[in-house]
């Protein structure tokens, strides 16, 4: 025997049966999991606790995929992005492992992807240069200059740190933990990052990414004999190893602590404070305890209707609340706090939080509140929705939670028998879990995060302190070997991997592929005078339906306020319901109700598709409680409650603050996109940066002047719940449907009718900017976009641009923004209804010499000799992408989007036979098309002050500089 089976288990809640083997010889741990799932997820995590803030465990996630022993190429992890048919395909570094899941549909292409992870993890070449590419390095070109830190890691954490949204949970898990890693930064603290050396680097490798350290996982349809082959020819090369790995249990406290540390908050003279009070919890080994606590979380914090979250918000001390349960650790711990907090109202905050949660426990909680959250918990639990995130790699993360602690992975997936049990508890017990685990725990530590406008620089201070006395230390021999080595790491990155190596990958055929196009069922008709379109898919008992309202009829000036309305329509009560009594309802009977809004070109028009949609879920037999609640909200949503809506506005305005540093390349796009087509400028009113600056002016306005922000709304849903402008998604299968049929009618029956020329759509009368723009924000990092429209350049539309955008995000992009310009990522979008075209960057240390990079693009491609193997791999790869992976909901709305947009089944099948006949002549034509964006192209960057100013001295007037924080 190879493999001991040490457990098999079938278990009905997931359709699957799992076996848990040890392999014989290393003592690898393997969980195979056999199901008719045709996404299959293999993956392989290794436990790598640090010992210090260095970044080691995550910079070695990065560096095993850059080159192993049987692909000695630069980046096999960039190969496999540019030319397979994974639907995933990453690495992600916790605070005690490392994993590396791959997922596709295609059985080839898994076992592909399956034998380039393994020699990557087991097998990388990990020489030194790639920790200094993907850790730190100095970088000096010139004697005379300073010595600057460049790395792709560095760089990363730097952005991460910026946001002070990250920094707060950061920080609340680091407090709780002094004695264990759980202390440090897993990810990489930029001060730290340049103390590691290499001998150290090595040295992780060896001693944890080991088999018998290693924790296997398969998922899916694919035959379970080859999975135990294939392993057993990967793990025999190695011996039996003691590798001490585990995790230490944090000693508890008998006193509580209180942290009080700094943030960088630029020079802006109103930002606020954040604080979190934080709790060790038990050991995440023990199912019911875990689903307990996340369950009791959900009462808490997650809705409009949780006392702590209401409790909180109503104090009016902040303007959003944050927190709740983490349990990927070996203990978990608990959070809450707000953020937006004046800094003398820390103190009440926390007594809040305190005389809160004492009252819940001595006088109990809602019983509503506790079914709501039950059902809520139970129906995602059922449904399984993980939307584009494989299914199977979400079960092998719940499996992980217990099993990395010498617990049974299996109790992490089989959720029956411990949800059964904690719906059997009696009345009171979540409010003793509270007393329990909150109130008598005194584990406990209270986090103040105070803005500091010197942070920043007292940071980069230190950083040149420090490089400073490196350099002054340098003999002059020793700084021209620096600028020597960083001469070669140059060179060695620009070279290209010779057509040997690529060869070694291992990639499919274009015979592999279908080059027929995948198409969802949609059923187009009337009901009731408004649009139904249906979409005939089994979606296991569960109606996924979208009511959708044309945007056309509202004036300009009304726009923004969409970005608020689903929250206002369904979280401040009706005319019979106040909030909490609403909020209660929609999680007793439904899987949720989420407002969305559609913004996008329809094809060759200057016409858009905009829509307000709230999307609902829940099983068949509550379908009736859902219209009800639909029909309830959409007639008679309370609009005039002042306080409700203030506290709304200003968790959206948190929120989208928070968003910034994250999401700074979304920022760039969608203000770039909105100079260019009506639907993206809709966009930008309504998500994007402009939407911030509304929300801030509306939340002085409330204060001043709310009977006209009342009149607004009422205008608002006047204009918008309009049966003639009504369009109804519904996915369910086609017998459910025939009985939903007359209630559904009923619905649309209920919503009034404006009438309105259907054919003339008032198009909005849109003039953007088109000054180059720099944004400023307190963060270490930038975010650069240049675009254009494609169309108004002359460009036609066919489908080999997306073959070229993903090779340039491969190639050039990635080696000359991230791999040699230090950001965290570098690529192109392109909109084929709208035409528009960005190149964007992502957490990146440069503004100019990246835009040089875009404009360079041109000679690139002119100069591009592209081999056959190169283009069927990018080819793939795009298909890959054409063929994402859809759950049936998102099919169902994917379909309406193509409809309402215009992109038949006949285009998309003309676009996929563009994609694969793509040549070398197409990336030719392209070149040219890209000189005029290098020409024409407009510019928006988001970014520090400092580097936004030093861009603007460089190239004079280059941008508009605006303050965003
Ligand atoms: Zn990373």
């Amino acid at each position: 025997m190879t493999f001991t089976l040490l457990q098999e288990r079938t278990i009905p809640e997931i359709a699957s049966t799992a076996k848990l083997y040890r392999h014989d010889k290393t003592g690898a741990r393997i969980l195979s999991v056999l199901n008719n799932d045709e996404n299959k997820v293999f993956g392989i995590t290794f436990r790598t606790p640090p010992q210090s803030s260095n970044g080691i465990a995550h910079i070695m996630e990065h560096s095993v995929l850059c080159g192993s022993r049987k692909y000695p190429v630069k980046e096999p992890f960039v190969e496999l992005i540019k030319g397979s048919l994974n639907t995933f395909l990453n690495a992600f570094t916790y605070p005690d492992k490392t994993c590396y899941p791959v997922a596709t549909t295609n059985l080839k292409d898994f076992y592909n992807l399956i034998d380039v992870y393994l020699d990557a993890v087991l097998y990388p070449l990990i020489p030194e240069h790639t920790l200094q590419q993907e850790g730190w390095h100095y970088e000096l070109e010139n004697p005379d200059d300073p010595l600057v830190f460049k790395g792709v890691v560095f760089n990363e954490m730097k952005g991460a740190l910026s946001s002070p949204d990250d920094l707060l949970g950061e920080l609340s898990q680091q407090s709780l933990y002094p004695d264990t890693p759980y202390g440090l930064n897993s990810g990489g603290d930029p001060a730290i990052i340049p103390d590691l050396s290499y001998a150290e680097f090595k040295n992780f490798h060896e001693t944890y990414y080991h088999p018998s350290n290693a924790y296997i996982y398969f998922y899916g349809d694919d035959p379970e004999p080859e999975r135990l082959r294939i392993l057993d020819e990967w793990l025999n090369a190695f011996e039996q190893k003691d590798v001490r790995s585990s995790l230490p249990l944090q000693p508890h406290w008998t006193a509580p602590k209180r942290i009080v540390q700094p943030y960088d908050s630029g020079d802006s003279d109103d930002a606020k404070a954040y604080i979190t009070v934080n709790w060790l919890m038990p050991e995440s080994t023990d199912p019911e305890t875990t689903l307990s606590l996340s369950i009791l979380s959900h009462i808490l914090l997650a809705t409009p209707a949780s006392p702590l979250k209401k409790a909180l918000l109503d104090s009016g001390l902040g303007e959003d609340v944050t927190g709740g349960y983490q349990e990927e650790l070996r203990q978990g711990f608990f959070s809450a706090g707000m953020k937006g907090v004046q800094r003398g109202d820390l103190e009440k905050v926390e007594n809040v939080i305190q005389t809160t949660l004492a009252k819940l426990a001595r006088n109990g909680l809602d019983p509503e509140t506790v079914a709501a959250s039950i059902n809520t918990i139970e129906f995602h639990l059922r449904e399984q929705n993980t939307g584009r995130f494989p299914r199977g790699l979400f079960l092998m993360l719940n499996a992980l939670t217990p099993w990395l602690y010498d617990a049974d992975p299996l109790a992490g997936l089989a959720f029956e028998a411990p949800f059964k049990a904690v719906k059997n508890q009696a009345p009171g017990y979540f409010a003793g879990l509270i007393q329990k685990h909150l109130l008598d725990n005194p584990h406990k530590t209270t986090l103040h995060l105070i803005p500091d406008p010197g942070e920043g620089q007292r940071k980069e201070a230190a950083e040149a302190e420090r490089l400073a006395q490196v350099k002054a230390q340098m003999t002059p021999k020793q700084i021209q070997k620096l600028i020597a080595d960083v001469e070669t790491l140059k060179l060695r990155q620009e070279t290209p991997d010779s057509p040997e190596a690529l060869a070694t990958i291992p990639a499919l055929k274009i015979s592999d592929i279908d080059p027929k196009i995948k198409t969802i069922p949609i059923e187009i008709g009337q009901l009731g005078g408004a649009k139904l379109l249906t979409h005939d898919l089994p979606t296991n008992g569960i109606l996924y339906l979208d009511l959708g309202f044309d945007l056309h009829p509202l004036p300009a000036e009304l726009l923004p306020f969409i970005g608020l309305f689903g929250r206002v329509l369904l979280q401040m009560g009706t005319t019979t319901q106040d909030y909490v009594a609403l909020t209660q309802r929609i999680g007793k009977s439904t899987g949720g109700i989420r407002p969305a809004t559609l913004t996008a070109t329809i094809r060759e028009s200057r016409d858009s598709a905009l829509y307000f949609f709230l999307r609902g879920k829940a099983t068949t037999d509550k379908a009736q409680e859902l219209l009800d609640i639909l029909k309830d909200v959409l007639l008679s949503a309370k609009l005039d409650n002042r306080e409700r809506f203030k506290q709304i506005v200003l968790e959206e305005k948190a929120g989208a603050e928070a968003g910034l540093i994250p999401g700074g390349h979304i920022v760039v796009k969608n203000r770039l996109s909105a100079r260019f087509s009506e639907a993206d400028w809709a966009a930008e009113q309504i998500s994007g940066l402009e939407n911030l600056f509304f929300l801030r002016k509306l939340a002085e306005e409330i204060d001043k002047d709310w009977s006209a922000v009342l009149g607004k709304l009422e205008t608002l849903r006047r204009l918008l719940v309009n049966r003639a402008a009504m369009i109804v998604n519904v996915t369910l299968d086609s017998a459910s449907l025939a009985t939903l049929h007359p209630a559904l009618a009923a619905l649309i029956e209920a919503i009034p009718v404006e009438s309105r020329k259907s054919n003339v759509k008032p198009a909005f009368d849109f003039r953007p900017s088109t000054k180059n723009e720099g944004l400023t924000i307190p963060a270490q990092v930038n975010y650069v976009g240049k675009g254009a429209n494609l169309y108004a350049l002359g460009y036609e539309p066919d489908g080999s641009v997306n073959v070229i955008r993903n090779y340039l995000g491969t190639t050039w992009l990635w080696e000359k923004v991230r791999v040699q310009g230090g950001a965290y990522g570098g690529f192109s979008t392109f909109d084929m209804t709208s035409g528009t075209f960005s190149f964007l960057s992502y957490r990146d240390p440069n503004v100019l010499a990246t835009l040089e990079n875009y404009d360079n693009t041109v000679k690139f491609l002119r100069d591009l000799e592209l081999s056959e193997s190169e283009l069927t791999k990018t080819i793939i790869g795009t298909i890959g992408e054409l063929d994402a992976y859809l759950l049936p909901d998102a099919k169902g709305w994917t379909s309406l989007v193509r409809h309402l947009t215009h992109y038949t089944d006949d285009i998309r099948q003309q676009i996929r036979d563009e994609v694969l006949s793509a040549s070398v002549t197409d990336f030719k034509r392209f070149a040219e098309i890209l000189a005029m964006v290098a020409e024409k192209g407009e510019v928006v960057v988001l970014g520090s002050a400092d580097a936004i100013e030093k861009a603007n001295k460089e190239r004079e007037g280059l941008l508009d500089v605006k303050k965003v924080m």
